[in-house]
């Protein structure tokens, strides 16, 4: 038997460099240091042929950040080789560095300027739901649906910063203006994001939704494809997407309501304390808006 590398883990995230820019980190590991060959068949797929056996997961990795969309991966014993074909949500470039060691690793970084580019001078409306006397739903032990939006729409408001979007907020934090004012806040600008939280009578309904102004085919297809990325980034189940007739009072641009997580569900509300879930949910909800006007309106 000769001895052939084992990969034996394969992972992506979203990484700052010391520079302030971003990528999209996407990683192989093995055992032992092992070839490795990478394609490009067209822009929006690279392909590493590896010689090796694998010992993890082989179902396709989905990470839809905007700029990778998922890899899926091919055993082919008889070569002893395993296939990775990186499918991309936007034509980016990779930059390839290899490191031997326990793991050792093939780290594949994909620029994220495409999203920044998109982002870069775009005026998005976050509208934090509730404030002030007005604390929307209560979550079965104590959070209360306007502090976790307020959250929700901190970190929304760092990511957006970061791709050079201008950001503005429909309220300060105590305060809870009339949904006229927060809506008229959409006109001139390129998005519209209410953020609150779905509550029920029933403690064992959970679940996020997306809420669209009615009649609107394109509005439809962005709650769709947007509670899509939620669904596969976070986890958290989905409840489908709903028209909402108070969006139809944000006049000007695309508009939406997500509603992150069923609050007044146990395990809903356990996950709003966890930073990661606000981060992912963000990064989702900008890379579904991405991926649905990207290629149509460009910059
Ligand atoms: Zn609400």
């Amino acid at each position: 038997m000769s001895k052939l590398p084992r990969l034996t883990n394969i992972y992506s995230k979203v990484k700052e460099d010391n520079g302030g820019r971003d990528y999209t980190l996407l990683a192989i590991e093995a055992t032992s240091p092992f070839t490795y060959q990478l394609g490009r068949p067209d822009p929006m797929r690279y392909q590493v042929k590896v010689t090796g056996l694998a010992n993890m997961y082989t179902g396709p990795l989905a990470v839809q950040d905007g700029i990778l969309r998922e890899v899926t991966i091919t055993v082919k014993p008889e070569e002893s080789q395993v296939l990775f074909e990186v499918w991309l949500e936007a034509p980016a470039e990779a930059t390839v560095s290899f490191t031997e060691g326990l793991p050792s690793r093939l780290t594949l970084l994909l620029s994220r300027s495409p999203l920044k580019d998109f982002y870069c001078g775009k005026r998005v409306v976050l509208d934090p739901g509730h404030g002030g006397a007005d604390g929307g739903h209560r979550g079965p032990v104590n959070l209360w649906e306007k502090d976790v939006v307020w959250k929700t729409a901190q970190e929304f408001s760092r990511q957006l910063r970061r791709l050079g979007a201008e950001v503005i907020l429909t309220r300060a934090e105590g305060e809870n203006p009339p949904w006229e004012e927060r809506a008229g806040k959409g006109e001139g600008a390129d998005l519209f994001i209410s953020l609150h939280t779905h509550g029920e009578g029933d403690r064992k309904v959970r679940g996020a939704a997306v809420l669209y102004p009615p009649g609107s085919r394109e509005m439809e297809i962005l709650a769709r494809a947007v509670l899509e990325r939620i669904v596969s980034k976070t986890k958290v189940p989905g409840r489908g997407i709903f028209p909402a007739a108070e969006l139809g009072k944000v006049k000007g641009c695309p508009a939406l309501a997500i509603e992150t997580v069923t609050i007044t569900n146990w395990v809903d509300e356990g996950i709003l304390r966890n930073p990661y879930f606000h981060r992912k949910l963000a990064l989702a909800v900008l890379a579904g808006f991405f991926c649905t006007y990207g290629e149509k309106r460009g910059k």
